[in-house]
C-alpha cells in the first residue's frame, strides 16, 4: 500500500517504522521537519516536506498528531491531494466531535475517515502491540485493518464515527480512578510505616490486583515517575472526557477530582512526569518528596 503518515512523535514514529518494515511504501511528514528527516533515515521510509507531499497518491493517510486542531489542520490540507476512495485513519486522541466533523469533511471528497485512538503507550508502539478502538464505516476498517496490524495486537470496531474516541475516554476514566486509588494505597502504607514491598506481596494476588499495581506500585513507592504517558497528555484527555460528560450528562465526580489533582502535579513541575505521579502529590503533602 502507498501510505502517508503525519505525526512522527513518540507514538507515530515507531508505528510508521513498523509499516515500512511490513513492506509498505511510506511517506512521513512531521510539523518539525527535522524529526521527519531523522525518521526517514532511520526507517528507510520517504521524507515528506509537506502534508500535500505525504498525501499525494496515497491509498491510506494515517495521523498520530497532538490534538483536535492538529487533526483539523492536517486533514484539511491533505484532502485536496488524496484520491477518491482513500482512507484516513486517525490515531490521535481527540474529541468525538472532531472525529465526526472530519468524517463529514472527508465524505465530501469521496474519502473515508476513521477515528482510531490507541492504548498501550510508547512500549506498545515500539513493540507493535497497540490496542486500537475504531469508529467509522466497517467497510473502510476492513480495508485498513491488515495495515494497522503491523503495529497492533487488537483492532476493535466500536460503531459509527466518534465511537472510537468515546471508547478511549472510557479507558482514561477507568485509569484515572485506579491510579489515584493506588497512589493513596502506597501513601497510606508509607505513612503507616509498613514495608511497601511486603505489602505488595501480601495484597497483589487478591482483589486489589491491577495492571497499575503490578507495574507502578514499586516505582510509586520509590518516587520514580518517568514511565511514559505524561501528565500534560492525561490532562488533555481528561479535558476531552469532562467536556463530553458535560454534554451527555454522565456523572464523573472522581474523574473531575483526579483532573484537579493532575493540575496540582503540573503546578509542582510535573507536566512531563508519568500519570503515576499522583503519588508525588501525596508525598509532597507529607513533606516526603
Ligand atoms: P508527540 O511525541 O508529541 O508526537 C506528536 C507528533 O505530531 C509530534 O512529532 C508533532 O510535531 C506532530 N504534529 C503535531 N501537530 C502536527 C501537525 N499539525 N502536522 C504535522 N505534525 C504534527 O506525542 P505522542 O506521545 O506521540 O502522542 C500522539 C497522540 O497519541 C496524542 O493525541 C496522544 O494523546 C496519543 N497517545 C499517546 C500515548 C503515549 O503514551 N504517548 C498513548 C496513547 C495515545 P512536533 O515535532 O513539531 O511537535
Amino acid at each position: 500500500m502507498k501510505i502517508g503518515f503525519a505525526g512522527l512523535g513518540v507514538m507515530g514514529g515507531p508505528m510508521a517504522r513498523h509499516l515500512v518494515q511490513a513492506g509498505h511504501e511510506v511517506a512521513g511528514f512531521n510539523r518539525t521537519s527535522d524529526k521527519a528527516r531523522a525518521w526517514a533515515q532511520a526507517s528507510g521510509g520517504r521524507f515528506a516536506a509537506t502534508v500535500a507531499e505525504a498525501a499525494a497518491g496515497a491509498d491510506l493517510l494515517i495521523l498520530c498528531v497532538g490534538n483536535d486542531d492538529d487533526v483539523r489542520q492536517v486533514v484539511t490540507e491533505a484532502l485536496p491531494h488524496l484520491k477518491a476512495g482513500a482512507i484516513i485513519v486517525d490515531h490521535t486522541t481527540t474529541s468525538a466531535r472532531a472525529a465526526r466533523e472530519m468524517s463529514a469533511l472527508a465524505a465530501v471528497q469521496g474519502c473515508d475517515f476513521i477515528d482510531a485512538p490507541v492504548s498501550g503507550g510508547q512500549a506498545g508502539a515500539e513493540n507493535g502491540q497497540l490496542s486500537v478502538m475504531v469508529g467509522g464505516e466497517a467497510a473502510a476498517l476492513d480495508k485498513a485493518e491488515p495495515v494497522l496490524m503491523a503495529y497492533s495486537k487488537a483492532v476493535k470496531h466500536m460503531g459509527a464515527s466518534g465511537t472510537g474516541q468515546l471508547t478511549k475516554m472510557v479507558n482514561q476514566i477507568a485509569i484515572a480512578g485506579v491510579v489515584q486509588g493506588l497512589a493513596e494505597a502506597v501513601h497510606f502504607a508509607q505513612v503507616a510505616g509498613l514495608d511497601t514491598d511486603a505489602v505488595y506481596d501480601a495484597i497483589s494476588k487478591g482483589a486489589a490486583q491491577s495492571w497499575q499495581m503490578d507495574n507502578r506500585w514499586k516505582t510509586m513507592a520509590e518516587g520514580r515517575f518517568d514511565f511514559g504517558f505524561a501528565v500534560d497528555w492525561m490532562r488533555k484527555d481528561l479535558g476531552l472526557v469532562l467536556d463530553e460528560a458535560r454534554s451527555n450528562g454522565a456523572h464523573l465526580e472522581l474523574t473531575a477530582l483526579v483532573d484537579r489533582f493532575y493540575a496540582e502535579v503540573q503546578a509542582m513541575g510535573g507536566s512531563r512526569w508519568d500519570t503515576s505521579s499522583l503519588a508525588a502529590r501525596l508525598q509532597a503533602r507529607n513533606g516526603r518528596a
